[in-house]
């Protein structure tokens, strides 16, 4: 049987006793097990900030970038293999694996390029040089220095190479060692590109380390100078805020949670026009795309209620064109969900969705019995949803359409009702409507994508997450916010105010204040 390692200490080990299995999602086989039982992570965590972070802050930006790049070349070298191991262990199609191995791949790259424009330098100046009272010399400034802990980096099933190299591309930018915990449900993906990394020599000593399993008494090591940046569900989120070493050494939590991503249909959007057809083929993508199981997908879709009927049939229409199957064929779309607990959850979901007065607008074909598929669903609710639409994100091929009438701010005011999300898109060539909707969206929401006419084909839509925009979103998306170019390495830094004789602080650290 297959074992998947943790790599700690510069060393490649593995826990004790049976371990938790993973699965091939197309089919339930056990394909491996992963045990971190045993472990000594305080001495992982110890040997990361001694070794890792020493050497990261010996480097300048663009050491670091430099470093940053090789780990995305490899990555990408490598897709191919890793987009094989995808289809196994998530049940990725092939569009979807590609999907996640090139946005890690692509999120290095970038932060590669932006790291090797700030060259020499291993501070950051934050803002204005400020004269002190009527002083010339002695002056005051912010400058941005890597913490001196290790950042935790605690990751989803959905995205395990993506998820894990859009952290670590900002981490290690920033000039600080990461330890990456995957779930253990997919792990098997960012165990192998971990494994390339260090079989290559990319890794300096300590700068990455790799947890595959539970996550034990990890955060009970934490210190003053670490940060955990965590994405997953509200609930392990709150835990881990709450955690007592979080709370005793007041540690930066990241928190990257659920989110009921809208999508909102404007009244003067006909269905023969360009912007109508954006629309529908953002909505279907979120839908089938990794089945679904995208943080930024679009789960509720408000559409006026004059419209609701020609929706339907343009969405049914579309999902009914997407073959649900064997994820290794080109042909398939859509693959199953990720673990038995997802077909779980999306079965309840679905089922609560009902309940509470949702109808089925569209339902995907038969499914295999063994393997963990969900079929896509599109559901219609009552007049401005329910609660259960607005509070409960059913994370697979699930939308519901949102009938409503009124005005942008009532729409606004529904997309509201789920508590802050990471994503709404809106589509709309009405510049007055839309301007009303999105200063309504804007405070809810870490991102929002305006779709129209003229851009009706271009851009990836709303679930494609770029990395020089912020990622994140208030409430109960987690309130965190990663990425958005240079800004991302933000939480990894400490910002200190200096003050003292300008053309002295410039000399002592080669700085060109001014
Ligand atoms: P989860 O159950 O919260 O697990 C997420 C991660 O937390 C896994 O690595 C898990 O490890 C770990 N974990 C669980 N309990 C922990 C604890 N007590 N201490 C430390 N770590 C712990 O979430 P999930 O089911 O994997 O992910 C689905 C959810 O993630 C969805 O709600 C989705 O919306 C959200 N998500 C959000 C984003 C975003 O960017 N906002 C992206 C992707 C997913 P084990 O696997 O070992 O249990």
């Amino acid at each position: 049987m297959v074992r998947v390692r943790s790599y700690l200490e510069g060393r490649w080990m593995d826990g004790d006793g049976a371990g938790q299995p993973l699965f091939d999602a197309s089919t339930g086989a056990e394909v491996a097990r992963a045990s971190t039982v045993g472990l000594d992570l305080g001495a992982a965590l110890a040997f990361a900030r001694a070794e890792g972070g020493s050497r990261l802050r010996a480097m300048t930006f663009g050491e670091r970038a430099a470093l940053v790049k090789r780990l995305g070349e490899i990555v990408h070298a490598n897709r191919d293999e890793l987009c094989d191991l995808a289809r196994v262990n998530s049940g990725n199609t092939r569009s979807d694996a590609k999907f996640d191995v090139d946005g890690g791949s692509s999120t290095l790259a970038a932060y590669a390029r932006w790291g090797a424009a700030l060259g020499d330098q291993r501070v950051m100046v934050d803002g204005d040089v400020t004269p002190i009272l009527r002083s010339k010399r002695f002056v005051g400034v912010h400058l941005v220095v890597p913490r001196t802990g290790v950042a935790v980096h605690i990751n989803a099933f959905n995205f395990p190479a993506w998820g894990m190299c859009e952290k670590l591309a900002v981490t290690l930018l920033a000039g600080m060692p990461a330890l990456v915990k995957p779930a253990t449900a997919t792990a098997l993906v960012a165990e192998r590109i971990v494994a390339l990394w260090e079989a290559a020599g990319a890794l300096p000593l300590g700068v990455v380390s790799l947890l595959s399993g539970s996550a034990g008494d990890l955060l009970d090591h934490l210190g003053p100078q670490d940060a955990v940046a965590f994405t997953g569900s509200g609930d392990t989120g709150r835990l881990i805020k709450g955690h007592p070493a979080v709370l005793k050494w007041n540690v930066p939590v990241n928190v990257e949670a659920d989110s009921l991503n809208g999508a909102v249909l404007g009244p003067d959007v006909t269905p023969d026009s360009d912007t109508f057809q954006m629309f529908v083929s953002d909505v279907t993508r979120d839908i089938t795309q990794k089945a679904g199981q995208k943080c930024t997908a679009i789960r509720r879709v408000l559409v006026p209620s004059s419209r609701v009927a020609e929706v339907v049939e343009a969405l049914s229409d579309r999902l009914a064109n997407a073959p649900m199957g064997d994820p290794s064929e080109r042909a398939t779309i859509v693959g199953p969900l990720a673990t038995a607990s997802q077909r779980r959850d999306v079965t309840a979901g679905l089922e609560r969705l009902i309940a509470s007065g949702c109808t089925v607008a569209f339902a995907g074909g038969e499914v295999p019995a063994a393997g963990y598929w969900v079929a896509p669903r599109l559901l219609v609710a009552p007049e401005g949803g329910t609660d259960a639409v607005h509070e409960h994100e059913v994370f697979g091929p699930v939308a519901t359409i949102v009938p409503w009438s009124g005005d942008a701010s009532e729409a606004a005011a529904i997309i509201a009702r789920g508590g802050g999300g990471l994503v709404t898109s809106m589509y709309s060539d009405d510049a007055s409507w839309s301007g009303a909707l999105l200063l309504g969206l804007l405070p809810w929401h870490g991102r929002v994508v305006w779709g129209s006419r003229k851009v009706h084909d271009q851009g990836a839509g709303p679930g494609t997450v770029l990395p020089d925009f912020v990622h994140g979103g208030p409430g109960k998306a987690g309130g965190g916010e990663e990425l958005g170019g240079l800004r991302g390495v933000r939480f990894y830094s400490q910002r200190t105010a200096v003050q003292a004789d300008g053309a002295l602080l410039a000399r002592a650290l080669g700085l060109p204040l001014q």
